[in-house]
């Protein structure tokens, strides 16, 4: 058994990649067909090849926002917020979240968000097709026949 390094590798077992903490996720960009580069926004779908979820990885400077709203057809998402602070606007309400708020949006409801702290505001945006989880936990998991072996050294 061999320790692995976080570096981008994929096999048929799994998908790994390292991004850093949260302090190196305002690093991250990506390059978004209608606005350009866009800083600290990381997705994680094609990269690790998921299939039933996207998921973002998020983090903007104190006094930014997302400077647009968005909505889904089809999806829902989960805003979870791991350090700083800020809102969401969601269609007319807002709401206050930092580390450890856990925001879940219907898919047609307008949103965006913004940092009103004076740290980043780091959150991990998942989405899934809405009512398409059929089965979780308990009913789909279920135990290996063995205990846990782990490499004594
Ligand atoms: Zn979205």
């Amino acid at each position: 058994m061999m320790s692995k390094q976080q570096s981008l590798e994929k096999t048929d077992k799994y998908s790994i990649n390292g991004y850093g903490g949260l302090e190196a996720w305002a690093a991250l960009s990506l390059t978004h067909p209608k606005f350009g580069q866009v800083p600290g926004k990381q997705f994680l779908r094609s990269e690790l090849g998921l299939s039933g979820i996207e998921v973002s990885l998020n983090s903007i400077a104190p006094g930014k926002g997302i400077p647009f709203l968005h909505a889904h057809r089809q999806n829902e998402e989960l805003y979870l917020f791991l350090s700083g602070r800020g809102q969401m606007l969601l269609d007319e309400d807002i709401v206050e979240v930092s580390a450890g708020t856990a925001v879940r949006v219907a898919p047609p409801v307008l949103r965006t968000w913004r940092n009103t702290g004076e740290e980043p505001l780091v959150c991990i945006c998942i989405q899934a097709r809405e009512g398409s989880l059929q089965q979780a936990t308990s009913t789909d998991g279920f135990m290996g026949e063995s205990a846990p072996k782990w490499p004594t050294e």
